[in-house]
């Protein structure tokens, strides 16, 4: 464990006696700084008579591989992800998924593909919750854009902390896919979140001038020469003190504290947030039971209602060799820091369609992401040569998982292909990538099907290929759903059911996962969330 305040540039270990020295009350505790907890710990400490603690488990982000757009796959399975494995997934003959998290400041935005999507209207409208249709979220969300390079068709927000930028430096064969997808007659976009919404363009990323800008880049650091706000990293919090009804402070380590006058908010994402509302007492009797743990507080939903999207990769050789394979290079090193252009400025998903698989859909289905190489074992199988990947996603799946805990062990579940619409989805969500890769536009760059992808014939035999070589798209939510049914676990201002002073604000509340990427509507819950909090429950209109 190590106490640190972080400077503007750095972060600064504090000595033991200076730790004595250290406020241990804060009026309010955000637990972890991923995408949402530096939303929220930059908006509460705006207020100078407000005193804000950030509890991060991870520690700096001052790295080259986060920095580096391109680098993220490097941070696999390293001290900065949390590197979870799922049980064994029926669905998909017993395979148990990796999963990648971040535990670093700025959390999974400081590991991710850097795609920013909004999502579908009809996704928002769906969650059914007073205040989160889509005409009341999306101020939120423009209120955290800045989209350089032109907001095009006056789409995102053009003044907030996130900086959203075209990539500088797209690979040639991204253009092909493109073209490829005008081929097959879908619509090319101004902008993925636009108002035309069925189609495909070039990945917005999360960058400024050919860099990773995580959450911790656009609210964490800004807000760093407050002297209300203190940023402990290393610290990993083990649960919530509960004192009659009302949380009252953390615990972390070797049983040391932070008590909290107004409000704790739990910012630890869709595995830590309802796996601290377990180690706290909170959540199913019977899940507490099975992890030994005393029951404090009746709440069956927690843990429960886990979605994630599934992705089954279209991988091909490139016979021309132009592809990001090219990009370990001292050339493309000596241009990325010469002038931040470059193979290395690539987020490696570079360019998207969403389209539907029948007139009924009321929004698009399927997500095909391109990726200028092979991908090819979440990124942990050097490719044998130059290639692309065509990943296919079912963007809105039937099956729901759960977390739970068998002593002090954590289950990850997420049930994937639970349901046989799912099994099929996925396999007309595969043949519609298998048909880009066939077009015409595309023919010059792809070669032979790389392994362990093969082409089949038969719905079967793609289906059994589907549940051997599919991997996690790394976008878990829904374990804390919002909502004010029986299994919700969080009320539509994200207040804990049944405890005072508790919220959950990050990927966790979703009640239904967002036909897209979870970043941006994470940060658009904080950002709601840091509003709810100030108004003391109370909706108002934003101010962009
Ligand atoms: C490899 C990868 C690629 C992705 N690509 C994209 C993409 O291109 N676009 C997109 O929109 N989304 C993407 N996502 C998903 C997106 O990044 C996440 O949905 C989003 O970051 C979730 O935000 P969060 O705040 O809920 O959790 P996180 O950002 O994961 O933050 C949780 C934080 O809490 C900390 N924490 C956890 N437990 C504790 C504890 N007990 N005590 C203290 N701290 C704790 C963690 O260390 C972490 O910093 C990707 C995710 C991954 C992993």
């Amino acid at each position: 464990m190590t106490w640190s305040t972080i400077a503007e540039t750095s972060v600064m270990r504090l000595s033991p006696d200076k730790r004595k020295g250290m406020r241990t009350e804060f009026d309010y505790v955000v637990v972890g700084a991923g995408s949402a907890g530096c939303v929220l710990a930059n908006r509460l400490s705006e207020d100078p008579t407000t005193t804000v603690a950030l509890l991060e488990s991870g520690g700096s982000d001052r790295k080259f591989e986060i920095k580096m757009p391109l680098g993220y796959p490097k941070l696999f399975k390293t001290e900065y992800d949390w590197n979870f494995t799922t049980g064994k997934q029926v669905g998909l003959h017993d395979r148990k998924l990796y999963w990648p998290r971040g535990r670093v400041l700025g959390g999974s935005s400081s590991l991710n593909g850097q795609i920013w999507m909004r999502g579908y209207r009809t996704d928002y409208d769906d969650w059914n919750v007073p205040g989160w249709s889509y005409d009341e979220v999306l101020p939120y969300f423009q209120r955290a854009e800045q989209r350089l390079d032109g907001s095009r068709d006056g789409t995102y927000g053009t003044t907030g902390p996130i900086y959203i930028s075209d990539l500088r430096s797209p690979n040639p064969t991204t253009e092909a896919f493109l073209q490829a997808c005008a081929e097959l007659g879908w619509t090319r976009l101004e902008e993925i979140d636009g108002p035309d919404r069925d189609g495909f363009a070039p990945a917005a990323v999360t960058q400024r001038r050919g860099r990773r800008w995580s959450s911790a880049d656009a609210y964490l650091r800004p807000a760093l020469r407050r002297r209300n706000l203190t940023v402990l990293t290393n610290v990993s919090v083990t649960r919530v003190l509960v004192e009659g009804g009302r949380a009252v402070g953390v615990e972390y380590g070797d049983a040391h504290r932070v008590a909290v006058r107004k409000e704790i908010i739990l910012c630890a994402g869709a595995i830590g947030s309802p796996q601290l509302l377990m180690f706290s007492g909170i959540g199913d009797p019977e899940d507490l039971n099975a992890g030994g743990i005393e029951v404090l507080h009746r709440l069956p939903g927690v843990g429960k209602n886990l979605q994630d999207h599934l992705a089954s990769c279209v991988v091909v050789h490139c016979p021309l060799p132009v592809t990001l394979v090219a990009a370990r290079s001292i050339h493309q090193l000596a241009r990325f820091f010469l002038t931040r252009t470059g193979m290395l400025t690539s987020n490696l998903g570079e360019a998207m369609a969403f389209v539907r698989t029948g007139p009924d859909e009321p929004a698009p289905d399927v997500e095909l992401l391109f990726a200028p190489a092979p991908f090819i074992d979440d990124g942990q199988t050097p490719p044998p040569g130059h290639g692309l990947t065509i990943g296919a996603t079912v963007l809105r799946p039937e099956s729901r998982g759960r977390i739970m805990l068998n002593g002090p062990e954590l289950i990850i579940d997420p049930c994937y292909l639970s349901t046989e619409t799912d099994v099929w989805r996925q396999v007309g969500a595969l043949r519609l990538a298998m048909r880009v890769a066939a077009t015409d536009a595309l023919k010059s760059y792809v070669g032979k099907p790389m392994e362990p992808y093969r082409v089949a014939d038969t719905d079967e035999e793609l289906a059994e290929w589907i549940r051997e070589h599919s991997q996690s798209a790394y976008h878990p939510v829904g374990t804390c759903k919002m909502g004010q049914e029986d299994y919700a676990v969080v009320d539509s201002s994200l207040r804990v059911r049944g405890v005072k002073g508790l919220r959950v604000a990050d990927a966790s509340v979703m009640p239904n996962i967002i036909r897209g990427h979870t970043h941006a509507p994470t940060v658009m819950i904080a950002e709601k969330a840091a509003d709810l909090i100030k108004m003391g429950g109370r909706p108002r209109r934003p101010q962009c």
